[in-house]
């Protein structure tokens, strides 16, 4: 692990830090993404699908058992052979899986990604962020945070890989590569920055105090979140957040909660979040645009076209 020397113990990160310093990794999302869409279990068949080189693939592998998202199995087929299932902590991040493929889908031109079809009506569901207590839409600003006395997202240095590991695969492939949200999640300042933007910084000089970064890799990160047209440079030389930087919130909301329900962190590092129409307590949900209902991961399917549909993992 790179630079591991300089990081704090992962027990001083916050929830969202230690969530981070997990699923910040591109490889690391493609690997749940082709978890969740296409019910990859076996170590040859993630290897196959991604054109990952194997040791890159039982590294990422290997931390994901230790980080409790897989479990590693034993079968028999002929002789024993090992799979990779998702244990609990794992299915939950199914939430935040949707959430990027609708976030792309809308907001990164990627409309040739496959759609969500609900059972519950039969529709596609085109996904959005809601309120599980009052089942109205939840956006960024009708959200009201409060910091624990000790909330960081990180204070540890650029991402513990190397960046640009990926190549993209060809843009034809339906289940997609999602090149936006990994340029925004692959990279653990990227997302320290954006959450900060989504709990009102805007200057240079408060992104830097706030997130402890340096100021060559701060103006490197705001330079490509102006190209990605996720910010918005103000006259003033602050940075606002674009409607597609915004509308990210639904992203970050899944990320805030499976962390702060699955990543025990230290007292007062929590973020607390309340819904401001109803006031209760942060409780995001994904809801059907056609019916109106909470999505459930057992009642929706993704559209492959030609495959007929694939349930999403079980
Ligand atoms: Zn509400
Ligand atoms: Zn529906």
């Amino acid at each position: 692990m790179n630079g591991a020397e300089q990081e704090p113990a992962r027990a001083e990160l916050s929830a969202i830090g230690q969530a981070l310093a997990i699923l910040g990794d591109r490889w690391v999302l493609l690997i749940l993404q082709r978890a969740f869409l296409l019910r990859i279990r076996t170590f040859a068949a993630w290897r196959d699908a991604l054109g990952i080189s194997e040791s890159v693939l039982a590294s990422r592998l290997k931390e994901l058992v230790g980080h409790g998202i897989f479990q590693l199995a034993a079968y028999r087929n002929g002789r024993t052979r090992y799979e990779y299932r998702l244990t609990g902590r794992g299915l939950r991040l199914w939430a935040l899986l949707v959430a990027i493929h609708t976030w792309e889908r809308v907001w990164a031109n990627r409309r040739q990604l496959q759609p969500l079809r609900h059972d519950l009506c039969g529709e596609d569901a085109n996904p959005y962020l809601g309120c599980g207590s009052c089942l109205a839409s939840m956006s960024a600003r009708d959200t009201r945070t409060e910091f624990g006395p000790r909330a960081v997202f990180s204070r540890s240095g650029p991402s513990r890989r190397h960046r640009r590991t990926v190549h993209p695969v060809a843009e034809s492939d339906l289940i997609g590569y999602c090149p936006d949200s990994m340029e925004i999640l692959g990279d653990r300042w990227s997302t320290s920055i954006l959450s900060a933007a989504f709990l009102g910084t805007h200057r240079f000089v408060d992104f830097q105090s706030e997130l402890g970064i340096a100021p060559s890799v701060l103006t490197d990160r705001l330079r490509r979140f102006v190209e990605l047209g996720v910010f918005d440079p103000r006259p003033d030389g602050s940075y606002g957040l674009t409607d597609k930087g915004l509308a990210f919130f639904e992203v970050f909301a899944f990320l805030v909660d499976w962390a702060q329900g699955e990543l025990p962190g230290p007292e007062g590092s929590a973020l607390s979040i309340t819904h401001r129409p109803c006031g209760a307590a942060f409780d995001p949900v994904l809801l059907c645009t056609a019916c109106v209902r909470p999505l459930r991961r057992h009642e929706v399917r993704f559209i492959l076209s030609g495959e007929g549909t694939a349930e999403t993992a079980r």
